[in-house]
């Protein structure tokens, strides 16, 4: 692909980010690799509904600006993290998807399986801990994770997709957005039924074979429960017992959220969120969805504590 096909890309997709309300005014980054090297990415302080071909930069692989008007994106060192953690990646969409962001507010985790076809080409969507946007410490966690996750959600900001190319890295992002929605609208009903463990496990090895993924992924598509996380292999078991697939809500969710070392829910914080709850609990004789969850929730804590 020529450098002005690529740049025509990148200004149909940034625009289809804001079109779907992936991000709004001047969130946001995309950059593809060039053949010759060097990195193209939106600059700092554009807004992506109304990109144009002057709000593109050309940097090299340090950093420094090799064309273009303006400073390069105020993320330039995540993408570069994606690029040399990855020679498979050829380009990186980072955008504040508001669901998908509400889920790492919440401390409700995607790493679950719940969509076959998701669990198929994308695995678990972890959470990364905070970091503050912007900094060389934040590059290189998602730096160190996108090595083995070709979407991810870092806690309280946004995501990062990486792909072979813009549109595929823009699909993974529409399609973790997508699965928060159902995901969230599922809550909304009454609870969310995992995927069996088992079958998990098969779809994931399956997806790995056939549609690739990051490398060090696909190399543990032989392997049981391939590349999904221990916790995830045994989120089935994490509900209540009711038939169908138990709702595991609250509680098993802020375990599985974060895969580097942020403490889990404790006992105390379960109890207080039960308090809080109940104070501003619906009036309905039913119980209601979130009832449910902080019980499971308080449940789980006291679970753990023995
Ligand atoms: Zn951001």
């Amino acid at each position: 692909m020529t450098e002005a096909h690529t740049r025509q890309q990148m200004i149909r997709i940034a625009k289809l980010c804001y079109e779907r309300h992936l991000l709004v005014a001047m969130d946001g980054n995309l950059s593809v690799l060039l053949d010759d090297g060097n990195v193209l990415c939106t600059r700092a302080g554009c807004h992506k509904g109304f990109l144009g071909d002057d709000d593109l930069v050309v940097i090299d692989r340090r950093g420094n600006k090799v064309r273009g008007q303006g400073d390069p994106t105020s993320e330039m060192a995540m993408h570069l993290a994606c690029y040399n953690a990855r020679s498979d990646v050829r380009a990186v969409v980072h955008a504040h998807p508001p669901i998908s962001v509400a889920f790492t507010i919440a401390g409700v985790s995607m790493a679950r399986c719940v969509l076959p076809e998701v669990v198929l080409t994308l695995g678990t969507i972890p959470t990364l801990d905070y970091r503050t946007t912007g900094t060389v410490d934040l590059a290189s966690l998602v730096g160190q994770h996108i090595r083995k996750h070709d979407a991810l959600l870092m806690d309280r900001h946004g995501a990062v997709c990486v792909g072979g190319d813009l549109l595929e890295a823009f699909c993974r992002l529409e399609t973790m957005e997508h699965t928060a929605f159902i995901t969230k609208t599922a809550l909304d009903m009454g609870g969310v039924k995992e995927l069996p463990p088992e079958e998990a496990s098969h779809l994931r090895s399956m997806g790995l074979k056939r549609y690739g993924g990051p490398p060090e992924a696909v190399a543990q598509a032989d392997l049981p429960g391939a590349d999904l996380p221990e916790a995830c292999t045994a989120c089935a078991d994490a509900g209540d017992g009711q038939e169908g697939g138990a709702p595991s809500v609250l509680g098993s969710n802020v375990r599985m959220g974060r895969v580097t070392g942020a403490p889990l829910q404790t006992m105390e914080s379960a109890l207080s969120d039960a308090a809080r709850f109940s104070l501003t609990g619906s009036a309905s004789k039913t119980e209601t969805s979130l009832e449910r969850a902080v019980t499971d929730a308080v449940i789980r804590a006291l679970g753990d504590e023995q």
